[in-house]
């Protein structure tokens, strides 16, 4: 379809749906490495349709991605833009605040084991 390949496409594998009119489903990789893909595919919580916006959404809460890559790689994957927001500024903006919020969890999760390590 001469389509550009969007900033998630490479974390995701593409699975014909079971209805021929719906989307290409995106299967998570890193879910495809836990589970296999004949188990991931049809798990509700392994894939969704093949958009750019759904695919970070996956991986924003996907425990697997989280756990096989590094903290620093997974920010900068999850700050990829996602070419569908482009167009509105106001979806955009809702996007930064989204990033703001992953970062600030991360750094709350850091301060929280500091204090942890005060602590003890
Ligand atoms: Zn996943």
């Amino acid at each position: 379809m001469g389509k550009e390949p969007h900033n998630f496409r490479e974390f995701f594998t593409l699975v014909d749906p079971p209805k021929k009119t719906a989307n290409k489903q995106a299967v998570c990789n890193f879910c495809i490495k836990k589970y296999t893909l004949p188990v991931a595919s049809v798990n509700a919580c392994c894939y969704i349709s093949n958009k750019a916006r759904l695919c970070r959404g996956h991986l924003v809460k996907c425990m697997i991605f989280k756990d096989q890559v590094s903290e620093n790689e997974r920010i900068e994957i999850l700050a990829r833009s996602v070419p569908e927001n482009n167009k509105k500024s106001t979806k955009k903006q809702k996007i930064n605040e989204e990033n703001i919020n992953i970062i600030e969890n991360e750094s709350g999760k850091y301060l929280s084991s500091f204090y942890n390590y005060l602590i003890m």
